[in-house]
């Protein structure tokens, strides 16, 4: 095991990763990288940056350097950063949840390992509103993404992965996919075997 990183090194790489609140909010930062990481065990969330966040942090830094994805096999933590232009102080930047990232290595698998491109993912209270996002969005959660479509509901239905889909009338592709059931607003119980679903009229 390499000797623990300094809160200095860690600041510095969490902010390459994106989390640009490192500096400012450090915990809220350890606390979105821990939420996320999925490059071996999950790490326990508790905003502590203790030894092993600290090995997890060398591997995706290490990753980063590399120009590897490096918060999962195929993803990055800045791929899903609240997209409001960090003018919110209040926004946590990346707070992503780990099984949804999971569900959505499992898409990419299932479509021959084609890249998917993540148009929004996570989305603080001011950004949400700011876009017109529902009150309960599952964005504010770091449960949901909105993707390129490629799959139709049935096809994307088939999977069993997803707890929630919106999909797009005039082409009948998915281009929201959350998992509500990990911990997003799920009132009504929704599972991957019996999602919830909607299509966006534009
Ligand atoms: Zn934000």
């Amino acid at each position: 095991m390499a000797p623990q990183l300094t809160n200095a090194q860690a600041k510095a790489m969490l902010t390459k990763l994106g989390f640009d609140n490192a500096n400012k909010k450090f915990t809220v930062a350890v606390n979105g990288f821990q939420r996320g990481w999925n490059l071996g065990p999950a790490l326990k969330v508790d905003s502590k940056f203790g030894p092993k966040t600290s090995d997890a942090l060398r591997i995706s830094y290490a990753r980063f350097k590399a120009h590897k994805s490096d918060m999962s096999a195929h993803f990055s933590y800045r791929e899903f950063r609240c997209k409001d232009g960090a003018v919110f102080e209040s926004c946590r930047r990346i707070w992503i949840l780990r099984s949804h990232v999971r569900r959505l290595e499992k898409y990419r698998a299932s479509i021959g390992g084609k890249s998917i491109r993540i148009v929004s993912g996570c989305r603080c209270k001011q950004y949400n509103k700011k876009v017109g996002g529902v009150s309960s969005s599952q964005h504010l959660f770091g449960a949901a993404t909105d993707i390129d479509g490629r799959l139709t509901l049935d096809q994307k239905e088939n999977l069993g992965l997803f707890a929630g889909m919106g999909f797009k009338q005039s082409t009948g592709k998915v281009i929201h996919v959350d998992s509500r059931d990990r911990g997003g607003h799920n009132p009504k119980g929704s599972t991957p075997t019996k999602p919830a679903e909607w299509k966006y009229a534009t």
